[in-house]
């Protein structure tokens, strides 16, 4: 008889492991699929202060193996896969994987978002080699050079304060005048002296040889370009979340990101998403947390009772 899995995840970031943990630790039969490595975008987070709980912080790396080994310490199953379709059978969902099929009475999508590109010259072409959206992994590669970081939020400057360490210079260009990341980054930017702002400005084509050796920048104001030499840009202006395999079955909205109510329901019966992946996310580790046993709970519910209709009328329940 084909296996059919009480609830499976499909990420294994911080929402995916959320959701896994609170599914395993309730005794359903819980898979995690995971097609890269523990912890997802907390990867790209080299230290993280508004986590609860640490208060001296903690490392993305080491945050992302410790959720793995929370969850499945208490019982979640993981398994390295890419899924690449989902269909439905009545009830069940099936789940086409690059390792065989998977299938499951509930599913949460907890697949995240990767980099927004900027789609000018030159970007794909000197990707790792110049072109990068990770300074703790690349950073270093660039000691004694100057930089330039896309963006103007959070990221954006995480990442450019982390630049300092290496780099000759970094130039923070953003396409408008003032800043989306939070305040305590804006004023430690501000305070760094080898970091400085460039506003109004977007970048028209990376150039190089074997390797980036200038950006060709243009004043959205005035139109004027100019040329700058740095060794290495990275670029943070967005995400875009992993949803193509989705695509005509679930809900997703303009930007491509799956529609849910306050219980991470969609709109398909024993589907749910959770994390950075759905609409109105804070796009935040606690808050994809929260979504993820959010999700959990309610899946926890439908496999109990059937139901599937939004509202506040929660009752704790489990899956034997
Ligand atoms: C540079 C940077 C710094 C940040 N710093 C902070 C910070 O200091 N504090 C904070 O609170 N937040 C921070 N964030 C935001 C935070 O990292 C995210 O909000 C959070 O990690 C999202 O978690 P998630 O589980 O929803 O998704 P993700 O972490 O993106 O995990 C999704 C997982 O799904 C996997 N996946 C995708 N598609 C498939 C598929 N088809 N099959 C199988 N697996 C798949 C991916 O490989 C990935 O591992 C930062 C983000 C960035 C980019």
């Amino acid at each position: 008889m084909t296996h059919i899995y009480d609830i499976v995840i499909i990420g294994g970031g911080v929402a995916g492991f959320t959701a896994g943990l609170y599914a395993a630790r309730d005794r359903c039969r819980a898979l995690l699929l995971e097609r890269f490595a523990a912890g997802g975008q907390v990867l790209n987070c080299e230290h993280i202060e508004n986590y609860p709980g640490f208060p001296d912080g903690i490392a993305g790396y080491t945050l992302g193996p410790l959720l793995q080994q929370h969850a499945t310490k208490l019982g979640l199953a993981v398994q390295l896969a890419e899924v690449q379709a989902l269909h439905l059978e009545e009830t069940v969902k099936v789940l086409q994987t690059d390792s065989g099929e998977v299938r499951t009475k509930a599913l949460i999508v907890a697949s995240g978002s990767r980099f927004a590109t900027l789609g000018i010259p030159g970007e794909e072409e000197f990707l790792g080699k110049g072109v990068s959206h990770c300074a703790a992994c690349d950073g270093a590669f660039f000691s004694d050079h100057p930089v330039a970081v896309i963006g103007g939020g959070d990221a954006a400057l995480d990442e450019a304060l982390l630049l300092t360490r290496y780099a000759s210079h970094v130039t923070v260009i953003h396409r408008r005048d003032t800043l989306r990341a939070c305040q305590l980054l804006q004023e430690r930017a501000r305070a760094t002296q080898k970091l400085t702002f460039r506003w109004n400005t977007v970048v028209r084509a990376i150039e190089g040889n074997e390797r980036v050796q200038r950006i060709l920048l243009e004043d959205v104001k005035t139109g004027q370009q100019t040329s700058m030499n740095v060794a290495a840009v990275f670029i943070y202006i967005g995400l875009k979340p992993n949803t193509e395999f989705l695509r005509h079955l679930v809900p997703l909205n303009e930007r491509g990101q799956i529609v849910t109510d306050l219980w991470m329901r969609t709109a398909i019966p024993g589907i749910l998403a959770a994390g950075d992946v759905r609409h109105e996310s804070a796009r935040q580790l606690i808050t994809a947390a929260g979504d993820g046993a959010t999700a959990a709970l309610a899946a926890i519910r439908y496999l109990r009772t059937g139901e599937w209709h939004a509202g506040n009328d929660y009752v704790f329940s489990r899956c034997q």
